[in-house]
């Protein structure tokens, strides 16, 4: 769902589109699955350089605990507003955007691509330590075994780490 920017006029341009089971690669290791999203925007212009847009994004996602490594579904509904500015300077300082949650973006192109923005906003969500529940129990780290369904007996010593050394002497004596 792209839109122009020149096409953008003063009168507010409402619609919306889905985002359907789309698969969203953050980094090298993480992704994240958008299941079902909808999201609906308003558009309009305030100047001849500036164009305001909000996203209400809404709907669920498939996220990868960062604790048990276990898929989980996680609800969203995010709301956000972007001003794409053709006027560099508009980013040069003049304007304090500290209290509102407000995003000022330059525009390289003629178009904005509504569907990557709300996968930009949906990616920022999330945080990097995500888990799949509160009380996650994680994976052992003896035997791998994911303890929120199978508990096992490994026995995880905490140890203090100056005396690590000190214990791995007197086992070899
Ligand atoms: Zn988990
Ligand atoms: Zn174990």
């Amino acid at each position: 769902m792209q839109i122009e920017f020149a096409k953008i006029e003063e009168k507010i341009l409402k619609g919306d589109f889905d985002i359907i089971n789309e698969k969203v690669i953050q980094n090298e290791f993480e992704f994240f699955t958008i299941n079902n999203v909808n999201v609906s925007f308003r558009a309009y212009r305030i100047d001849i350089n500036d164009v305001s847009i909000k996203e209400k994004i809404k709907g669920n996602i498939t996220l990868i605990c960062t604790n048990c490594l276990e898929e989980y579904t996680q609800d969203i509904d995010l709301s956000t507003e972007t001003i794409f500015t053709k006027d560099k300077g508009f980013l040069g300082g003049e304007v304090t955007l500290t209290e509102s949650e407000l995003d000022v973006q330059y525009l390289e192109g003629e178009t904005i691509d509504l569907k990557e923005e709300a996968i930009k906003t949906i990616d920022l969500f999330i945080p990097m330590s995500h888990t799949c529940k509160e009380d996650c129990k994680g994976l052992c780290p003896i035997c791998g075994a994911n303890r929120n369904i199978n508990p096992c007996n490994c026995k995880i010593e905490k140890v203090d780490p100056r005396l690590q050394k000190l214990k791995e002497f007197l086992n070899k004596e």
